[in-house]
């Protein structure tokens, strides 16, 4: 049976080691089925800073989720080895430095056979996990969870930052492009037609304001169904919540989904053949509730709760 989370019953929540919902510590993912791993850094940022901090601070709220789903049933420690990895070692000087420094460490923890979770962090660190993810399973559907496409194709010249990760992802054959849903996307364009583009590519978009007032059940549905038995990512963009539930982030746009949407969203995706989770963007100065990074870690546990093997009880 695979190690639990400490229980908040054994040592108080706010003790203990600083790992992703108090799990054990492990440098490498040999043996594990999951591993969470930081990536620290806000330097592919374009407006508000702070993300470098999100890591910490999502692994800080997450002392307080408990191993079960209640709402689910999802039971994820009972079949699921699962660790925090720590940290990759960025270089916070250098933004092109950093992502390569992220494709390496992710090269080496893929040498073995596992699911990373990734804790951002900006959005920049999506696209050498990407490389990563791709040079082992091949190009991969993708569930872009965002206010914004990220498909720009410089910014200040700069082909890779926060804002421009599909657009590469998209050049390199990372993914797969008629397997490329993005939801919630809205806000204003440096363009009329900015997304645009990307839809030619055969992405998939679903702007925010058409899912207003209604449930996500039936589009994770129809994803599921689209996407059958390829591999799969899921990148979660904090910034697609409304700033009215998380506002502690870099880009925030009004008009956004809500917790509830989130939480039916990554629900209806069970069944799918999930390779690999972000969730990035939370900025903790940003965040004095602390709810941008609570709703994070808790969304993290969901996307935890939908993998492949995890039982229902
Ligand atoms: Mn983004
Ligand atoms: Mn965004």
């Amino acid at each position: 049976m695979p190690e639990m989370p400490i229980s908040g019953n054994d040592l108080a929540r706010f003790s203990g080691p600083q790992t992703f919902m108090r799990l054990p510590e492990a440098s490498l993912a040999e043996g594990l089925d999951v591993g969470f791993i930081g990536v620290p850094m806000d330097i592919g940022t374009s407006w508000r800073s702070g993300t470098r901090f999100g890591s910490k601070q999502l692994r800080q709220e997450s002392a307080m989720i408990r191993p079960y789903n209640i709402q689910t049933g999802a039971a994820p420690f009972d079949a699921l080895h699962c660790a925090d990895l720590g940290d990759v070692p960025i270089n916070t000087f250098s933004l092109s430095d950093t992502l390569h420094i992220i494709k390496k460490t992710f090269d080496a923890h893929l040498k073995h056979d596992f699911v990373p979770m990734t804790l951002g962090g900006d959005h920049s660190l999506t696209l050498p996990v990407l490389r990563a993810i791709a040079e082992k399973h091949g190009p991969v559907a993708l569930v872009h969870v965002d206010a914004h496409a990220d498909v720009n194709d410089e910014m200040f010249g700069e082909r890779e930052t926060h804002g421009t990760v599909f657009r590469r992802a998209y050049e390199d054959g990372l993914i797969t492009a008629d397997k490329v849903f993005q939801i919630g996307l809205r806000g204003t364009g440096y363009t009329a037609d900015d997304f645009r583009e990307a839809a030619g590519w055969g992405f998939q978009q679903w702007l925010a304001l058409d899912l207003w007032h209604k449930s996500l059940t039936p589009l994770a549905a129809n994803i599921r169904q689209q996407i059958g038995d390829q591999k799969t990512y899921i990148t979660y963009d904090i910034d697609s919540l409304d700033p009215a539930f998380a506002p502690g982030t870099g880009t925030p746009e009004i008009g956004g989904l809500t917790t509830a949407q989130a939480m039916e969203l990554i629900r209806g995706l069970r069944g799918l053949n999930i390779v690999g989770c972000d969730l990035v963007e939370v900025s903790p100065p940003y965040d004095p509730s602390g709810n941008t990074a609570l709703t994070g870690a808790n969304l993290m546990f969901e996307m935890l709760s939908i993998l492949p093997g995890v039982p229902l009880r």
